[in-house]
């Protein structure tokens, strides 16, 4: 283990915790103790939403103009772009991510910062016509203090995905990180500070479950953003709700990848790798279902040849899947395998976890096609969060559009057809936030709106649509003259 104790980001501050508690890190590719990280309880949340408050309304950023914070959001980015290399590499450390992947991380969270301080100034309202005598306008003003609560998969990304719009619209922000995945969280902190953010416009307190309910259920929070699993989703929307307090929930997702015998096989073939086996599986939005059009068993039989030349390793030494995030995760991807089993399914490649002796400390699971399931299995209904694909077959569009919106979830979808027909079809009929027809190419996407239908959650982040959770809209209206 290197360094000291990576301490909490309070009030512009590295600071222990009130109660001393520290948590280890451990190193997913071989369970060894990898950083020493404080860890936040209640009071230290109590502390960081108290000067996020003040510093809401503290002149320095309250008065500050929305083209300065816009500057600051910019240096931000270029920041994190600077200091990329060290980033991917903790960032590959700590999740256990493959370091190419972390590197894209890393660029997605600059892109955050840069698309965000371009919207910083331009956050205007309207005026409306009430007739003579009358001007009524809009003003868009910052919500306030914000409550942000992160998973373990994409630190990096969700920091900045969250935080960024709300800087731009004036608020300020607590952020949690996952205790799995607290340390690029801290490391953004302090690059926000070094490049102008004023004290406590954004603090860290990575911490546990029992700190995240601290903050989603503060007095003092003006807005949650909570992106991670329905059980807890559902709990922190409560929380919010008990306050009057808006949330934004990003929850998990079991998504469909609808291929039809039409379809540029290549094209999806590569496409479907970085859906559904980039980090290791861990992916909200990643494609669990593949649904197969019968008569296209030809692209089963390359997706499985593809899949067995993936290198399983060390996120460090960059193979194509790194180990899952703690073994608490490699475990209940492993028992889901059992499971699948039970249910019947044959595993065309993978099942289990790797042979290789090197890999043995390390929290690996092996890439896995399941076949010979139903949607009706438990494996093809929940989210398992690992690389594990089920496919699914069917028989033409309609049965595929019954097939992918049988789903408690509605996050991401994907169809491969060269028929634009069959195309609008699954794209006018899915029940999901997302539906990429044959993309590829879009890198991070921080452009566009993202979120879920059904149990995937509520709300919007990534794009303009992410700026609603952070302002509130208040009408100005005024008469003048003679109005009789
Ligand atoms: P999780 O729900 O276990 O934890 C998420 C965060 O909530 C962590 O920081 C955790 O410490 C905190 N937490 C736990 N209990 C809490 C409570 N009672 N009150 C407040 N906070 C609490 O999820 P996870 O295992 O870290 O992440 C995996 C899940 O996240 C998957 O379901 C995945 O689909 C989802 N996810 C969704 C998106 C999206 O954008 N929709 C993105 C990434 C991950």
């Amino acid at each position: 283990m290197s360094g000291d104790t990576r301490l909490l980001l309070v009030d512009g501050k590295q600071v222990p915790a009130a109660d001393g508690r520290t948590l280890t890190v451990l190193d997913p590719s071989d369970g060894t103790a990898f950083a020493q990280v404080a860890l936040a309880g209640a009071a230290d949340v109590d502390q960081a939403v108290a000067a996020a408050r003040a510093a809401f309304v503290s002149p320095e950023w309250a008065r500050m103009r929305a083209a300065d914070r816009g500057r600051i959001l910019y240096r931000i980015a270029e920041a994190i772009r600077y200091q990329g290399e060290r980033l991917a590499r903790l960032e590959s450390q700590d999740v256990g991510k493959p370091l190419s992947q972390a590197k894209a991380d890393v660029e997605a969270a600059a892109r955050y910062f840069e698309f965000y301080a371009g919207v910083a100034d331009k956050l205007g309202g309207t005026t409306i016509p009430l007739g003579p005598g009358l001007i009524d306008y809009t003003v868009r003003e910052p919500i306030g203090v914000s409550g942000q609560i992160i998973p373990f998969n994409y630190p990096l990304q969700n920091t900045a995905r969250g935080s960024a719009p709300a800087l731009a619209a004036g608020c300020t922000v607590v952020l949690k990180p996952s205790p799995e995945a607290p340390i690029t969280p801290l490391e953004i902190g302090r690059i926000a500070l070094e490049c102008g953010l004023p004290p406590g416009v954004l603090n860290v307190v990575p911490g546990d479950g029992e700190t995240g309910a601290a903050l989603a259920g503060h007095p003092d929070i003006d807005q949650v953003t909570f992106t991670g699993s329905v059980p807890t989703g559902i709990k922190v929307a409560q929380a919010a709700a008990a306050n009057v307090v808006p949330s934004v929930t990003e929850l998990g997702g079991k998504s469909p990848i609808v291929v039809f015998a039409d379809a540029d096989f290549d094209l999806a073939l590569t496409a479907i790798l970085g859906a559904s086996f980039s980090n290791a599986g861990q992916m909200c939005s990643a494609g669990t279902r593949l649904l197969l059009q019968r008569g296209a068993e030809e692209f089963l039989e390359r997706l499985v040849e593809k899949i067995a030349t993936l290198r399983v390793g060390p996120g460090l030494t960059d193979p194509d899947i790194g180990p899952l995030v703690a073994a608490r995760q490699r475990d209940r991807v492993l028992g889901y395998l059992d499971l699948a089993r039970q249910e019947g399914a044959v595993a065309r490649i993978g099942g289990g976890a790797p042979s290789d002796p090197a890999l043995a400390d390390g929290y690996y699971v092996e890439p896995t096609v399941l076949t010979g399931l139903t949607n009706q299995a438990r494996c093809a209904r929940e989210e398992i969060f690992g690389p594990v694909v089920t496919v699914i077959e069917f028989d033409d569009a309609d049965e595929a559009l019954e097939i992918a919106n049988d789903s408690p979830y509605g996050l991401a979808s994907y169809i491969w057809t060269r028929d634009i027909d069959k195309a609008m079809r699954l794209a006018e009929g899915i029940r999901a936030g997302q539906v990429y027809v044959n993309a590829t190419g879009i890198g991070t996407g921080v452009e566009l709106p993202f979120g879920g239908y059904k149990h995937s959650g509520w709300g919007r982040e990534k794009g303009l649509e992410a700026l609603a959770s952070y302002t509130q809209t208040k009408n100005v209206c005024i008469g003048f003259g003679s109005r009789t």
